[in-house]
């Protein structure tokens, strides 16, 4: 790794850590508040303020809009599948509420499990459980 590639390392791990995550309603996002010092190296890394992240299968919940950071898997509707969800989610599965419409991403994961061993079958999707092309 060079200088360059690692200051770059450095610079996005600052945002990562500093920046503000949210979401924009349909997907997670990290911004810079206003902060000049963020928006001085968001401008460095040619990152939009605010830049879109992909929302991915294990890193925010299950259900649809939400974009928590998931707490737990397998806790809530569970005769429905393995889903991942946030605390306040896994809260209202555990208090027995309706489960909500879940992201298009989770059912398509869960619609590739095996229902008897639990295994996801990622050959079918021909994406592994992150997203990533297999
Ligand atoms: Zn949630």
């Amino acid at each position: 790794m060079n200088k360059d590639e690692m200051l770059r390392d450095a610079l996005e791990s600052m945002v990562w850590q500093f920046g503000y995550h949210g979401t924009n309603g349909t997907a997670p996002i990290i911004h810079t508040g206003g902060l000049s010092a963020l928006e001085e190296a968001f401008s460095a890394l040619d990152w939009d303020d605010p830049h879109l992240l992909e929302d991915v299968n294990g890193a925010s919940c299950d259900v649809d809009h939400c974009f928590k950071s998931v707490s737990g898997s397998g806790c809530s509707w569970k005769e429905t599948g393995y889903w991942c969800c946030c605390s306040e989610h896994n809260s209202d599965g555990r208090d027995g509420k309706p489960q909500p419409t879940m992201k298009a991403r989770a059912i398509e994961r869960e619609n590739r499990r095996d229902r008897k061993t639990g295994i996801l079958n990622i050959q079918k999707g021909g994406r592994n459980d992150d997203g990533r092309s297999a």
